[in-house]
């Protein structure tokens, strides 16, 4: 599938851990410049469920969070017939060079992580520190070499993230001969949007809005936004360019007229929040009616998403068996007693 899909494009990588139905911080974060790369590039789509044991080794909500966010990803508009989407555990490849990676990757490096310093500081997070916790930037270069990617699609703050996989790809080029080609960041441009307590949208902070919330959820968490917390009284002068609101409806008004009155009301301090807000609730729901469509037709559909998912497991064994074979020649392991 992903050869006749890929022609002479260049190939990336990118994945998400399984964690059920995508809210729109993760839309906005990742899925829809997904969509757009699908048409540029050779696109890998991974379900990184393995990563998803990193912090929980319970699986047991895997396979549910796994078919509700490829159903999101398919809803969204990412086309199976552009790119592959596969489950990272179903390509055991991964783990058989995440090993060999891990051997050539000093210790040093993964102590310096910053996620892992972080947790290591906590005396409570320490405790319950795994092994796999230290070794995941292993894991994710891992992902990323084993189908010999040329870009991985990041935003800025995540570029360091990058530079560990770019490290171990050097280091194992120059142990055993060039295998990989060393995998640059495609920057993204992602606009900013917060959660309803403007800290960052997230399902564990309960601040998010799923995209396929019903009509009234979305209507009630858009109306607990907290909107310019400079504007403390309603005919106070407002600051749109600081308010998460005036935000959202540059991303989901279609009505794009009204853009520049909002922003001109909202200074003026005649327009008011609760009616901006309740502007917003009804461009959100409308902005999200064909997601929810399509979503509710996949969903109805399982039987496609698995197939779907199982199309993508096939081609990316196949692509990473290829590079394993290298691999192994390279490292001239298993080479000793042919196999029959
Ligand atoms: S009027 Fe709208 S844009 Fe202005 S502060 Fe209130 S919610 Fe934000």
């Amino acid at each position: 599938m992903a050869d006749t899909k890929a022609g002479k494009k260049k190939r990336i990588l990118s994945g998400m851990r399984p964690t059920g139905r995508i809210h729109l911080g993760n839309y906005e974060g990742a899925l829809k410049n997904w969509v757009k790369l699908q048409d540029e590039f050779d696109s890998f789509h991974m379900v990184a469920d393995w990563h998803a044991l990193t912090n929980n080794p319970d699986a047991a909500h895997i396979h549910a969070d796994t078919l509700d966010m490829v159903i999101d990803w398919m809803a969204a508009g990412l086309d199976p017939k552009k790119c592959t989407m596969f489950i990272q555990s179903h390509v055991r490849e991964h783990a058989e060079l995440h090993l060999l990676l891990s051997m050539a990757t000093p210790l040093g490096w993964l102590e310096r992580c910053p996620t892992f310093k972080e947790l290591y500081r906590d005396d409570d997070e320490r405790k319950g520190l795994s092994y796999g916790m230290l070794g995941y930037p292993v894991l994710q270069a891992a992902d990323i070499l084993i189908y010999k990617a040329h870009f991985v699609p990041v935003g800025e703050d995540q570029v360091p993230h990058l530079e560990i996989t770019r490290e171990v790809c050097r280091r194992f080029n120059k142990l055993y001969g060039k295998v990989f080609p060393e995998p640059q960041a495609k920057l993204t441009e992602t606009p900013r949007i917060l959660g309803a307590d403007r800290r960052k949208m997230s399902k564990s902070l309960g601040n998010h809005i799923v995209m396929s919330d019903s009509p009234d959820a979305i209507r009630k968490k858009v109306l607990t936004m907290i909107t310019d917390p400079k504007r403390p009284r309603k005919n106070d002068p407002g600051h749109p360019d600081e308010c998460n609101v005036f935000t959202f409806h540059q991303l989901y008004n279609k009505n794009r007229d009204r853009i520049p009155e909002i922003e001109k009301g909202c200074r003026a301090g005649d327009w008011a929040c609760y009616d901006c807000k309740q502007e917003l609730a009804t461009a959100l729901v409308e902005w999200l009616e064909p997601f929810r469509e399509k979503r509710e037709a996949l969903a109805a559909d399982p039987d496609f998403v698995k197939d779907v998912l199982r199309q993508g497991n096939l081609a990316a064994r196949r692509a990473a068996q290829a590079v394993m074979t290298e691999v192994r020649e390279k490292t001239t392991l298993g080479s000793l007693i042919a196999d029959d």
